[in-house]
């Protein structure tokens, strides 16, 4: 089955102009992936990925997944975007093995998204795969499509049972309608600059 679902337009909002995290003040690089997508680099702060690990450790056996949020950047020319919140997509209904990562979840989040998560883009998904690896799977790819079609979306899958060498890939864009054949790497980093209010994040 080839599924074409495109979302109006694949360009996003216009991209944020700041350094990236590393070269901007109050923010530290702790881990360069060895294989970082082509053209877009995907920034991940510490405390959503731990909160993201955490989940997926938790879970075990069962598929978990949510949303992720931060901003689409540009600097000298290079595009990267930086998730700087998950949210647990709490109506997606898990099961061993399989995700319903609804249509309804998708549409009720992105419909809350801006009352809820002021001042955040959405940046695509994650969810795990426990025990089988790092792919995105056919019903996978229908999400992808139908709701982070634009450059600046990414899915990122963990697979828990994986150890720590592959457990964790993120897929872009790397051409238009073409996503990353294979797993590419995030780029950890942490921002100590203190935060204006407690973020709630589980
Ligand atoms: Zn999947």
């Amino acid at each position: 089955m080839n599924l074409r679902i495109r979302v109006k337009g694949a360009r996003g909002p216009d991209p944020v102009e700041r350094p990236p995290p590393g070269e901007r003040e109050g923010t530290r690089v702790l881990e360069r992936g060895r294989r970082p997508p082509p053209g877009l680099t995907v920034y991940v702060e510490r405390r959503p990925l731990e909160s993201m690990l955490r989940r997926a450790g938790v879970a075990g056996d069962y598929e978990v997944g949510g949303f992720l949020l931060g901003a689409s950047c540009r600097h000298d020319g290079r595009r990267f975007v930086e998730i700087t919140a998950q949210v647990p997509a709490v109506k997606a209904e898990s099961a061993r093995a399989h995700l319903t990562f609804g249509v309804e979840a998708v549409r009720e989040f992105h419909e809350t998204h801006a009352e809820r998560y002021p001042g955040t883009t959405v940046l695509g998904w994650w969810h795990t795969h426990p025990g089988y690896g790092l792919f995105l799977s056919s019903d996978d790819m229908f999400i992808h499509t139908s709701f982070y079609a634009a450059e600046h979306h990414v899915a990122i899958v963990i697979d828990p049972r994986a150890g720590p060498r592959e457990e964790i890939g993120v897929f872009v864009w790397e051409e238009p309608g073409e996503v990353s054949p294979r797993p590419r790497s995030l780029v950890v980093y942490e921002d100590e600059r203190p935060r204006r209010a407690p973020r709630r994040e589980r």
